[in-house]
């Protein structure tokens, strides 16, 4: 538990818009943002009416940030310090707390409203960051952009100095996100959020609902267990939602961040190693995917004879201090397998791609007996798992020849993934009615085009989700030695999928 504040961000550019979306934020939020740089010019007087009205029950924040500092407006100095004379004259009822830029040579003429002094870093460039914390009752906020996730330790250090003075440290991007889920927790007295996915007023901003019902901010401290996911892309995970609703369903003290890394050795190094790492957090595990699934076991200091086996880690737990690998995608692929099909000794299994999840299923289906086909549009390239494993390789395109169909087909590739290869299947409507089962590793969306295709001609089907949610499970168990909640688990992964899938069609 903190006694943190989720500000949710509102920009509009009219007042009968400002007024609608507060009243949403009302719903949800501590306190809510107003900037003032969204809404046109002739809407500032009415507005600034409004707001002075006794309807409101949140606390607002007025913010007028220019352009170059990341605002929605050119504002030349003579306009910002015009309309912050206009403020300060005669402060709107409401208005609890004033965001002026660390540039603006104003400050609030009493103890209310609250000073919020920003910088923000853009470029990610700014160096001694120190320097831009206020002193005395103003509240610093630092954003800085961050590239990369270890580019974020910069402002989140800031913490640690500040101590008593009050600081919201923010590193904006993707790799910044875990700076927002965490910082209530570790004594910033402000997040701040998006009123809906989507409508986002700064990079990595969070939904002020996702930051309550997913990740559960305010419930966090500095003795909250964290857990996450590691890989690059990390945003379109549903791991999250489906770990925090198995932590919070436990009552368990944990939380579960995407954590976007591209150079795994600077992640282990910064943030993970405790002999090496600059961020004091009570870290206890993460989920690992593209591209790191192999090159973490050079990292780990045990390794699951599976894992080994396979070679390749989704899952690490750290025991003293000591990183453990296992990886839980093997069992919980072929789990659905056997249930569709029974004993899969002799069945004739094609695997298509021969990439991490690829490894994952050759090798399961192996110690299960299966016939194993792989299908790669590299063959040179897949040749090293067919050897491996003493499997047999194809081409791609022998799949569309109708020369080779095994009885079951699974797609270990991205083809038919929501987004640009969402309209691609690895087997032709023509040649799929030669195959008994279609297997698709994909979940995003759950019925891909493979699937769709195979389910016209009768043909059973198992989508991504099912294993998904399987290893998920796995992993939770793994973690915290407790059952894990299967059910809440699915459907939070569906919830979360739907939710996605109705963004986009918006
Ligand atoms: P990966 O290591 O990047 O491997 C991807 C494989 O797909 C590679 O063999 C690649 O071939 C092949 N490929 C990529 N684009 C292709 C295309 N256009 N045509 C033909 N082959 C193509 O990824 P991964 O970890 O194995 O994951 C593969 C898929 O499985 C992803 O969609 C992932 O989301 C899904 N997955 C699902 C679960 C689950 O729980 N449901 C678990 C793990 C993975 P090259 O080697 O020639 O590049």
């Amino acid at each position: 538990m903190n006694t943190g504040k989720i500000c949710i961000s509102v920009c509009a550019k009219t007042t009968d818009e400002l007024l609608r979306k507060i009243a949403s934020a009302e719903k949800i939020g501590d306190m809510i943002e107003l900037r003032f740089d969204c809404l046109k010019k002739e809407e500032i007087q009415t507005a600034l009416k409004e707001i002075s009205s006794n309807k409101f029950k949140k606390p607002f924040l007025i913010t007028f940030r220019p352009k170059n500092q990341g605002g929605y407006k050119n504002l030349t100095d003579d306009i910002r310090n015009k309309f912050w004379s206009i403020i300060f004259k005669e402060i709107p009822k409401n208005v609890l707390y004033v965001d002026l830029e660390y540039d603006l040579d104003k400050t609030s003429p009493s103890q209310e409203p609250k000073v919020i002094r920003s910088f923000h870093d853009f470029e990610g460039t700014q160096k001694n960051l120190e320097k831009f914390l206020s002193s005395g009752n103003e509240i610093s906020k630092i954003a800085i952009q961050s590239s990369a996730i270890t580019d974020s330790l910069a402002v989140w250090k800031l913490l640690e100095i500040a101590k008593e003075t009050k600081l919201v440290p923010i590193a904006m991007g993707e790799a910044g996100k875990w700076t927002r889920i965490l910082g209530l927790a570790y004594g910033s007295p402000i997040i701040y959020s998006s009123l809906e996915a989507g409508i986002e007023t700064a990079p990595g901003q969070i939904s002020a609902k996702d930051l309550i019902e997913v990740y559960r901010v305010k419930e966090l401290d500095r003795n909250t267990e964290i857990y996450g996911i590691i890989g690059n892309p990390v945003s379109h995970s549903l791991s999250p939602h489906m770990h925090n609703a198995a932590f919070k369903h436990h009552k368990l003290n944990a939380v579960y961040i995407p954590f976007e890394v591209n150079n795994l050795n600077n992640f282990i190094k910064r943030m993970v190693r405790e002999e090496t790492r600059e961020t004091n957090w009570n870290l206890k595990g993460f989920s690992v995917t593209i591209p790191h699934k192999e090159t973490i076991i050079k990292h780990l200091d045990f390794i699951d004879k599976d894992a080994k086996a396979i070679g390749a880690v989704n899952t690490v737990k750290i025991v003293n201090g000591k990183l453990h690998g296992y990886n839980t995608d093997a069992d919980s692929f072929i789990d659905p397998l056997r249930k569709a099909l029974g004993d899969l000794k002799n069945v004739s299994v094609g695997i298509i791609g021969n990439g991490g999840a690829a490894r994952a299923c050759v090798f399961a289906l192996k110690r299960d007996g299966a016939n194993v086909t792989i299908f790669a549009r590299d063959t040179n390239k897949a040749s090293t798992l067919a050897t491996e494993f003493d499997v047999e390789l194809e081409n791609i395109m022998g799949l569309d020849s109708g020369l080779r169909t095994p009885d079951c087909l699974v797609n270990a590739t991205p083809l038919g993934t929501t987004g640009k290869l969402e309209k691609e299947t690895p087997i032709s409507a023509k040649q799929i009615k030669n195959i008994q089962l279609a297997y698709d590793l994909v979940y995003n969306p759950i019925e891909t085009l493979f699937l769709r295709e195979a389910r016209r001609v009768d043909i059973p089907t198992i989508n991504g989700l099912e294993m998904l949610v399987a290893q998920g499970i796995k992993q939770f168990r793994i973690w915290t030695t407790l059952e894990a909640p299967a059910q809440i688990m699915k459907e939070a992964a569906l919830k979360c999928l739907k939710e996605k899938t109705n963004r986009k069609d918006r």
